[in-house]
């Protein structure tokens, strides 16, 4: 998700430049919207940005200020209704980008449904637009300042209107959410390695509860809804971000690092190798490899033009998404005992995969070392990680676990680990996945990701 407001610059290109960096975050649909002498110009479709525009279709795109996005679903499914940024005009005209999950959706869609307002989607993201839109008031500032006391759970936002670019942050801060300036102009992005690509500069990340708008008066910002106690979301730092991403004030690729460096204080291995799970479990396993002093080579090689398995929805494509993606060497594995480091394990069909086709390649043994805590429970901010059930680690204890996965040995790191390589304090943070402590109240009352679709469409 991004926003660009930079009048004389061609922002069009600017924000399919930036939503190329962040592909990682969603590969169902991937769209922009520009603003051009008072009228917004919306393309979205389903796929990769660079399946989604051309040459000609940037060209169409013109504008002062551009809003870009890429999906993957947490709220509403991945059709293409649901692709954003979304466009409404109940009032007042706008296109909007939301990352997050809104824990209260199912009720203001009932809201906003009695006050007579359509939704096209059936994602939350399409009622923060609607309340936007249809909201009174002159300045659309304003407007967000009276619709965020509404909005519950994790929302990093941005809105165009044709004046102005609004970006603001939920009161905890759940999901990522940066401001950057490019020479004289200002743009926000979900991470900084969007601003790196287009050669603008990380200023800082928005504080929770926080709204800043982009204008041609340039910066203003506005303190909208008193910051809660932060929970910001712990996986980024683990694995969402990209590692050449900032947050809070650290580069990625040096705390998965130092995860790594961690993992092999707490859980020593007797092996002859490390080897990673590409690309995400690299810079674990490269602080594996430095504090063991192990040598450390390529084990699996990892088609790259494969997308991320972890956002594709639903479990069938996982599985077939996976046998297209690793190839392992045997001239590297066999007769070896390797340690292999990866980032995490959700439902552990990748990572049970792996350990047999390293078996197949020879290994002699086969042991895991995950740089972080099990996941144990659903994310309902904003991140898909199916239900408690699918994930391996429910109900299962270590060693379990390691038989389920074939896997000579198992451990995790801790989470005072991860917390000790992040570098801030645990109570800043969600880690809810990992503890069961959701920061935003009670789980079991948050909507399910089909949860507007029951409502849109009775069941039958
Ligand atoms: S539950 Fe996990 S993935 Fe979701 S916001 Fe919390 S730490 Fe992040």
């Amino acid at each position: 998700m991004l926003g660009v407001y930079a009048p004389g610059h061609d922002v069009a290109r600017l924000a399919y430049f930036g939503l190329y960096a962040l592909q990682h975050r969603g590969q169902e649909s991937a769209g922009i919207a520009t603003c051009e002498g008072g009228h917004i110009t919306t393309m979205r479709d389903s796929g990769l940005v660079s399946q989604v525009f051309d040459e000609e279709k940037l060209k169409a795109l013109e504008g002062d200020m551009a809003i870009g996005h890429v999906r993957y679903s947490t709220t509403g499914g991945g059709s293409w209704e649901n692709a954003q940024p979304v466009w409404r005009d109940d009032g007042r005209e706008l296109a909007l980008a939301h990352n997050g999950n809104l824990t209260n959706a199912v009720e203001l869609w009932n809201e906003l449904k009695a006050e007579g307002i359509a939704f096209r989607g059936t994602s939350d993201s399409e009622i923060i637009a609607a309340l936007l839109s249809s909201s009174d008031g002159k300045y659309i500032e304003d407007v967000v300042a009276d619709v965020m006391p509404r909005l519950e759970g994790a929302y990093s936002t941005v809105a165009m209107t044709k004046h102005a670019i609004v970006a603001f942050r939920d009161p905890h801060g759940v999901r990522p959410l940066s401001l950057g300036r490019l020479g004289e102009r200002f743009v926000v992005a979900s991470e900084s390695c969007a601003f790196d690509i287009i050669g603008a500069e990380l200023m800082r990340e928005v504080h929770p509860g926080e709204m800043v708008s982009l204008t041609e008066r340039g910066l203003e910002t506005r303190q909208v809804v008193r910051a809660g106690s932060p929970a910001h979301c712990v996986f980024e730092h683990i694995y969402f971000s990209r590692p050449d991403s900032r947050l809070e004030g650290k580069v990625l690729q040096q705390v998965r690092g130092k995860m790594g460096e961690i993992l092999w204080r707490e859980a020593p291995v007797e092996a002859d190798l490390v080897i990673s799970v590409p690309d995400s479990g690299n810079p674990a396993a490269a602080g594996f490899a430095r504090a063991s002093g192990l040598p450390r080579d390529d084990g699996l090689i990892k088609n790259r033009y494969v997308a991320r398995t972890f956002i594709q929805p639903g479990q069938e494509l996982r599985k077939r998404g996976l046998r297209l993606k690793f190839n392992p060497l045997p001239e590297i594995v066999s007769g070896q005992r390797i340690v292999v480091v990866d980032d995490s394990i959700v439902r552990g069909n990748t990572t049970r995969q792996i350990v047999g086709m390293l078996r197949d390649a020879g290994a002699r043994e086969v042991h895991l070392r995950i740089s972080a805590p099990p996941i144990r429970n659903p994310c309902h901010y904003g991140v898909d990680m199916s239900t408690r059930e699918e994930m391996i680690a429910h109900n299962r204890t270590i060693e379990e676990i390691a038989d389920e996965l074939g896997a000579d040995s198992l451990a995790y790191l801790s989470m005072e680990g991860v917390y000790e390589a992040v570098g801030t304090p645990p109570e800043d943070h969600c880690d809810a996945c990992f503890t069961g402590r959701y920061p935003l109240g009670d789980p079991e009352e948050a909507n399910g990701k089909f949860a507007l679709e029951q409502i849109a469409v009775p069941a039958k």
